[in-house]
């Protein structure tokens, strides 16, 4: 993992910790909390910190406010969400989130105590990243720990400005996704096989070419694939194509041969004549057999079988982006294939990706995996090797 100072090398005794988490919790339309994964994963650090007998102030981003507060993305039911997860009141800046009256708040704290501050967006200096505001948030606290992986590609004044004017630090969660992310991705055991899937090559592209530096094996899937059999002059249908991208393609399939990484697409997929409509005919065919009106939705069985293979004899598996549109029942067997033989594995597995996550879930397979992403984004530029500003900005000598 990149080298960074943790919780872990600071003496918290009379300091407060200015934490920024990600509680940009999915809400029910009746404005409750759907899932708050994202508050249980900071509970080790807040466990932490306040054993160590540190005052906690926590910031997080909440939704897309436009530019000013806005009721519905206050974190006012995050506050609440805590406090019964920590079984201890939680404090909450309502209405502001810097300034003299959170820093009086902040003031009052004891040892153990915990503050909310309002989300950070309701300010729009927070996403320019403006240096005011980050001086603001940096009179806040003491030390910054960054436990928000999942905000880290973005360079904003809470994730990576406020690093200036405060020593730095990470939080365990963010320990936890770059130790986990950067062994698989950099000091992987082997066989490393990555499978990379979603929707398209062109959102892909930096993550693939990444990965035929690094790993032993690489399984396409998705709609990616459509791409790839295209590029070895296969008929695709109305599948979801890149035509722009043939030739990335073959570049890509070229690249892989020269360094000895096995390349594996799809040798047989499941078809439909109609995206949307569910009573269109569906069938598994040979990737060679796939006619002019049809799309390709998913891989098929034999593919799944061979992508199995891969995983049973591999040291380490990363995997990011669904095999098939498994949002469609029709059409899951693949990923859902794909997240059970991980399970199955002895491998070290690594998941990353808002929907590859989502299907590790909905196979009730997450907790058996080595690692779980909570970062999106964040995750994908990880694996395209990418340095993320919210880790860059982090102390790195902790002397
Ligand atoms: P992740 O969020 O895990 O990185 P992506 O966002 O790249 O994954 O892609 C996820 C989407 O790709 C899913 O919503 C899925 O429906 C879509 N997808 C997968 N296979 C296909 C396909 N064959 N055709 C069209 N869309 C697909
Ligand atoms: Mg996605």
């Amino acid at each position: 993992m990149p080298r960074v100072c943790t919780v872990r090398d600071v003496d918290w005794g009379g300091k407060t910790a200015l934490v920024r988490v990600d509680f940009n919790v999915p809400m029910e339309a009746d404005g409750s909390i759907a899932d708050d994964t994202r508050i249980r994963a900071v509970l080790p650090t807040l466990a932490y910190l306040r054993g160590q007998g540190a005052k906690v102030v926590l910031m997080s981003h909440f939704g897309r406010p436009r530019g000013g507060p806005e009721p519905k993305y206050s974190l006012a039911p995050v506050a609440e969400r805590l406090s019964a997860l920590l079984g201890d009141s939680v404090q909450f800046s309502a209405g502001e989130s810097v300034g003299e009256a959170p820093e009086r708040r902040v003031h009052l704290l004891e040892a153990g105590q915990v503050l909310l501050l309002e989300n950070v967006r309701f300010h729009p200096e927070e996403e320019t990243n403006d240096s005011t505001f980050a001086q603001k948030l940096a009179k806040l606290g003491d030390v910054f720990v960054n436990d928000a992986f999942g905000a880290a590609h973005r360079a904003h004044a809470s994730t990576e400005g406020v690093a200036k004017y405060l020593p730095a630090v990470a939080g365990l969660l963010m320990e936890k996704e770059l130790s986990a992310l950067g062994t698989a991705l950099n000091n992987p055991k082997r066989p490393f096989v990555a499978i990379v899937g979603g929707a398209k090559v062109s959102s892909k592209l930096a993550v693939l070419e990444n990965l035929i530096g690094k790993a032993d094996s690489l399984l396409i899937g998705g709609g990616m694939a459509n791409t790839f059999l295209k590029a070895q002059g296969r008929e695709v249908g109305k599948s979801l194509l890149e035509a722009d991208l043939l030739e990335t393609a073959r570049g890509l399939l070229e690249r892989a041969r020269e360094r000895g990484v096995r390349l594996l697409i799809p040798t047989d997929v499941v078809v439909t004549t109609s995206f949307d409509d569910a009573s269109a005919p569906v069938r598994t065919t040979g990737v060679d057999a796939v006619r002019a009106d049809e799309l390709i939705m998913d891989i098929g069985p034999d593919s799944l079988q061979a992508y199995e293979a891969e995983i049973a004899r591999a040291g380490t598996v990363l995997w990011n982006g669904p095999m098939g549109v498994f949002e469609k029942p029709a059409f899951a067997a693949g990923t859902l294939g794909v997240a059970h033989a991980l399970a199955g594995s002895h491998a070290i597995t690594v998941v990353g990706g808002g929907e590859s996550v989502q299907a590790v879930e909905e196979a009730g397979v997450a907790d058996r995996l080595t690692h779980v992403s909570t970062g999106g984004g964040a995750s994908l530029e990880f694996i395209e090797g990418k340095t993320l500003p919210g880790v860059a900005a982090l102390k790195a000598d902790c002397a």
